[in-house]
Parts: C-alpha cells; sequence; structure tokens
C-alpha cells in the first residue's frame, strides 16, 4: 500500500528507534509546571490523528494532540450543516496506511456524509487508541521557541504547559471560519449561523423564513436541504458558480468488494495524478476531439456526476479556449435546468473559468430553483447594505427573514496559523511574518521557526488535493525527517529565507502555468477576506509532482533545510 520508510508492517506494529522512550513516556506523566513531551500536535482531524499515531506507535516517542473541540474530527466535527458531505467519493476519502483499517471499514455512500466521516475518524481513533493522547476542550494559546533549549514552550487556556522538541500544526486549511463584517449582524433579532460553527443539536428550519449568503461549495450543498425543509428561502448570491452534480447513491455490495481488492491499485492511482481523486486527468486535449464527440463525452460524465468532468481533457484548467468549451457546456446546463430565464440568466452569468474557483459538486441545486418557496437575489447588482433587525437590507429592499445562515467560506490556509500566538526565532510572530502572506518551504517548514512543521500548510497542495492522500503524504514526510534528527541525534531543523523565496517562486511558477490565478476574487488568493494580503497560497503543480520534490529534498540530504545538533 504505501511504501515509506515509516509504514507499518503488519496491522499495528511498534517500530522503537527511540532510545529513550519508556523514560520520555515517563516524563510525560510526571505532574510538573512544564510538561517534557517530544511532540505537540495541534489538531485532532484527518492529519493530527495519523501524525500522532505516526511518532508515537511508529517512532515510539511521547507526543499529545491539543485540540479545541469536544471531539476529535476537525472539519468533520465542526461542518455539521445540513447537507454537509464530502465531494471526494468515499473510497478515497480515507487513511490508506493500514491495510486492516481499509478492510474493516465499510462506506455506505458513493460521497460520504458528515455524520459517517465523523463516525469514522471515531472509529479510527478507537482503533488506534489515540484519544488518551488526545486533549479535548484545550485550545493552544501560545507556542513559543526557546532558543536557548531549542524547544517549544507550549501553553493551553487550561493552563497546562509542555516543553517540546517538535511543534506541528494539524489545524486544517478551512477551520477558520469567514463570518463577513456586514454592520448590523448583533441587531438582528432571530438567529444567525455560520456553516462552519454549525450547532450540535441541528437547526429546525420548519416554517421558518431563511436567508442563506454565499453560494460556494457549502451553499450549493445546504440550499436544497434548507429549502426542503424551510417555508421560505432567500439566496444572497455573489459570484455565480459553476457547480457538478454529484449523483449520490448508494454503494452496491460488487462496488465495496472492488475497492477493497484493488485498495492497491486506487492508492497508487491517488497518489500519482494532480488532484489526489481515484482517477487519472485523461490525456487528451479538448481539442483533439470533434465537437459532438465533445459533446457526448460532456453528457457521459455530467451523467456519471463529480470531479470526472473536470479530468476529461487535459487542458481544462491550463487553456482559456479548452476551459470555454467545458464552462459552456455546464451553462447550457443550468439554463435546462431551471426553468425561469431571468433565475436561469443570473446563475449562469459566470464570471470565471470553470474549475479556476473550486467547483462544488452537487445535490440538485440548479433544480432547487424551481421551487416556490425560492428566490434568488443578485447581489452585484443590489448588494448588501446591512443586516437589520429583521433580517438583510439590501440597497434596494429589506428582507425580513427568521434565521440568516452565512455559508460565506473561510480565512483559509493561513486563518487558523495566525490566529494562533506562535512566536519563532528572535521572538518573531508568525502573524508578523506572514503580514505580507505566507512563506514557507515546500508547506512543511516556515523560516525561523525551527522543529516546527505545519501539516498541509500553504504552498503544499492541500486545497487542490483530495485531502486525506495529502495529508498521508505529509504527515509521513514530517515523520521520516524526524526519525532521521534521532537516529542522528539533532536536535534542530530549520530552513532558510533563500529557500522560502526559492519555494514562493515555485509556486508563484506552477500556478500561472494553469487559470488559478486569474480569479482575483477567489479565496486560493486570499481575497475573500477584506484586508487579507493577496498571494497564491496552495502549490498547484499536483500532487504527484509535489511529493517528487519532497523525495528528491530528502534524497540530497534534507536540501534547503538546515540541521544542528
Ligand atoms: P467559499 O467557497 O469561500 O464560498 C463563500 C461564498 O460566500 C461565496 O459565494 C462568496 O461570494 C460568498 N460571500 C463571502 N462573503 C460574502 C459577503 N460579504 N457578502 C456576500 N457573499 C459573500 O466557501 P465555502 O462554500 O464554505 O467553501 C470553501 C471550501 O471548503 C470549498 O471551496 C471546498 O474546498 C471546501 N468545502 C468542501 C466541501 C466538500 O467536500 N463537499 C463542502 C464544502 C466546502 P464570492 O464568491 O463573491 O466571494
Amino acid at each position: 500500500m504505501q511504501s515509506d520508510d515509516v509504514s507499518f508492517s503488519g496491522s499495528y506494529k511498534l517500530f522503537l528507534i527511540n532510545k529513550n522512550k519508556n523514560h520520555s513516556r515517563k516524563r510525560d506523566n510526571t505532574m510538573s509546571a512544564v510538561q517534557q513531551i517530544d511532540a505537540i500536535i495541534v489538531g485532532a482531524g484527518f492529519s493530527g490523528m495519523y501524525q500522532l499515531l505516526s511518532l508515537r506507535d511508529k517512532l515510539g516517542m511521547s507526543a499529545k494532540v491539543l485540540e479545541a473541540g469536544s471531539g476529535v474530527g476537525g472539519t468533520w466535527f465542526w461542518n455539521r450543516y445540513p447537507g454537509a458531505r464530502c465531494d471526494s467519493e468515499s473510497h478515497s476519502y480515507m487513511y490508506y496506511f493500514s491495510k486492516e483499517l481499509v478492510n474493516e471499514w465499510e462506506w455506505t455512500e458513493r460521497y460520504p456524509q458528515q455524520p459517517e466521516i465523523l463516525r469514522y475518524l471515531n472509529h479510527v481513533a478507537d482503533k488506534f487508541k489515540l484519544r488518551p493522547d488526545i486533549e479535548l476542550n484545550t485550545r493552544m494559546q501560545s507556542a513559543k521557541f526557546d532558543e536557548s533549549t531549542n524547544r517549544w514552550l507550549i501553553t493551553t487556556d487550561k493552563g497546562q504547559q509542555y516543553s517540546a522538541k517538535y511543534f506541528i500544526t494539524a489545524v486544517g486549511c478551512l477551520s477558520s471560519a469567514n463570518v463577513p463584517k456586514i454592520e448590523g449582524i448583533p441587531d438582528f433579532k432571530g438567529k444567525w449561523y455560520h456553516t462552519g460553527e454549525w450547532p450540535h443539536e441541528g437547526v429546525d428550519f420548519t416554517g421558518k423564513r431563511v436567508a442563506v449568503i454565499g453560494t460556494g461549495s457549502t451553499g450549493i450543498q445546504a440550499i436544497p436541504v434548507i429549502a426542503s425543509q424551510a417555508a421560505h428561502v432567500t439566496v444572497f448570491q455573489r459570484t455565480a458558480n459553476f457547480s457538478l452534480p454529484a449523483r449520490h447513491h448508494k454503494l452496491s455490495a460488487d462496488f465495496k468488494k472492488y475497492a477493497k481488492e484493488h485498495a492497491d491499485d486506487i492508492y497508487e492511482i491517488m497518489t500519482t495524478n494532480t488532484n489526489g481523486h481515484p482517477f487519472h486527468i485523461q490525456n487528451r486535449s479538448i481539442f483533439d476531439v470533434s465537437d459532438d464527440d465533445r459533446e457526448q463525452i460532456f453528457e457521459e460524465l455530467w451523467e456519471q456526476g463529480g470531479f470526472q468532468f473536470r479530468a476529461a481533457f487535459k487542458d481544462i484548467l491550463t487553456s482559456q479556449k479548452a476551459n470555454d468549451k467545458a464552462a459552456q457546456f455546464i451553462q447550457k446546463k443550468i439554463r435546462e435546468v431551471v426553468k425561469k430565464p431571468e433565475v436561469a440568466d443570473l446563475l449562469a452569468d459566470i464570471d470565471h473559468p470553470f474549475a479556476a474557483k473550486r467547483p462544488p459538486v452537487d445535490d440538485h441545486y440548479f433544480e432547487t430553483y424551481n421551487r416556490d418557496n425560492v428566490d434568488l437575489i443578485n447581489l452585484r447588482k443590489t448588494p448588501i447594505e446591512r443586516i437589520t433587525a429583521k433580517g438583510v437590507k439590501t440597497s434596494d429592499k429589506e428582507y425580513e427573514v427568521d434565521i440568516i445562515v452565512f455559508a460565506t467560506g473561510f480565512d483559509a490556509l493561513t486563518g487558523s496559523l495566525v490566529k494562533m500566538d506562535i512566536e519563532g526565532r528572535n521572538h518573531r510572530k508568525l502573524k508578523d511574518y506572514w503580514s505580507a502572506g505566507p512563506r514557507t518551504y515546500l508547506g512543511l517548514q516556515v523560516p525561523g521557526f525551527p522543529n516546527m512543521f505545519t501539516v498541509t500548510g500553504p504552498g503544499s497542495p492541500s486545497v487542490l488535493c483530495n485531502m486525506p492522500p495529502a495529508i498521508e503524504q505529509h504527515v509521513n514526510w514530517i515523520t521520516n525527517c524526524i526519525k532521521h534528527m534521532e537516529e542522528k541525534n539533532l536536535n534542530v531543523i530549520e530552513t532558510s529565507e533563500e529557500s522560502g523565496d526559492y519555494w514562493q517562486q515555485q509556486v508563484n511558477a506552477v500556478a500561472n502555468e494553469t487559470l488559478l490565478p486569474t480569479v482575483k476574487h477567489s479565496w486560493y488568493l486570499g481575497a475573500n477576506v477584506p484586508g487579507k494580503p493577496q498571494v497564491f497560497m496552495p502549490y498547484a503543480g499536483g500532487l504527484a509532482r509535489y511529493t517528487k520534490v519532497c523525495n528528491d529534498v530528502t534524497a540530497k540530504g534534507y536540501e534547503g533545510f538546515k540541521f544542528a545538533s
């Protein structure tokens, strides 16, 4: 399955390299003012749990996860909005590091719903006995690098202090909710929610008038479900969006059997392509086929559903002319589905190339506008002026509602990192160092922040990928690097300003090979958060290319990093 140095042989085998294992465990249990530990990890989602397991069970180190939530799951713990599900297919949205885990877990649907993913992550926490090393309801307050000891001093909101050799952020890329600073929100007499911080008890929309602000992946998933319950839904659209039909369905026994029997092949495909999905991008140009053939290919993929549509031709995301063909097909579909022409016009009036903003995958989103209880408001024509006691006031009208749902996205990639008080060498704060945009080497380390690693940080493929394989690649790289340091008795790893500059150039160069940076209002650039520096943040060269870069760096003796004993 995986061929990394640190992979399990067998299902759950302790890989003892740490000579001080027993000693370090004992130190961790000693109740002193500052607890000594090998590693502190922040966040108990896909990344943090696998990082804990890797350090603790493969390397035999002491490690602890600090998690602000009252349960594990990260993104899937917080994002409980109606319709929440993943738009990666379930057999690819999972860990592949353990054959036993792959074989024993059964997904029920093509695209897993949030409760099922959360069950899966809880199963992982139980199976690998991770819970004793996860501190729930605990927010990291500060992390400061002590240059005299080369250790991180980490403080939590419960007053605990840890001295850790390694500090690993596993905070997720889309975890800092972006509630827009629209005037008047505190005046609203009804209830309002952000989709990324949804109440655990759920929200009853029965008989309610609901405003939904935002038509990204989240809004597009939530709107059909809310509309099926509420008395009336008013959708406030600022930017019309492409969306692909998901074609949800239960998985057949045959498919489940196939996915298990071919797990190695599926994993091989996921880790050797651009987006980490279980299919390759077709190696043909959109202009290699006739108009009729192209139409038929698109039709078939539209019926099949999901991101395979985007993978139909190799140049959809690199050539504007090729992209136009895909965009026109989707716009035609929107007009076919939506019965009221003026609403269809609004939905199909899309100002950016297809997939240059993250394309949603939907379940009857466009069909929802044929319902009598759904209206669409064009914020480009009549912008929101304020929230009032009664609802949403645009430039021409006040919309009275009982509930406002902000499906307005996240302060992506950097938000959760700069919100934490992280201080590196020379007392330099991460938020100050990144005031002009994130600067990393490989998205794994930040210059001036020794022994700190960022799982799927800015500068890595992260959000442009199906996340689990990107996370596994990162955690494996970090774990191998730490293994190397422990074996060689090295105390410090850090990267340099030159490496950060070099990597920023690479990130920009590969982004410029695509249409992604042409969208000036995209969250990939930080443009959705007022005042955020606009820098293209993820690495757009693809997972396979990125993995090769990381492996080459390792093979060249960790080129671009410096070690100290
Ligand atoms: P998003 O893509 O950033 O969309 C936010 C929406 O809110 C956009 O329509 C945006 O309009 C609008 N908006 C933001 N501020 C506004 C304001 N002040 N006034 C009016 N409208 C405003 O956020 P998201 O939908 O939560 O998705 C974020 C990412 O999360 C996705 O791209 C995806 O990577 C991930 N996600 C994945 C899944 C999944 O796997 N199924 C589901 C949900 C989310 P503009 O476009 O004009 O800025």
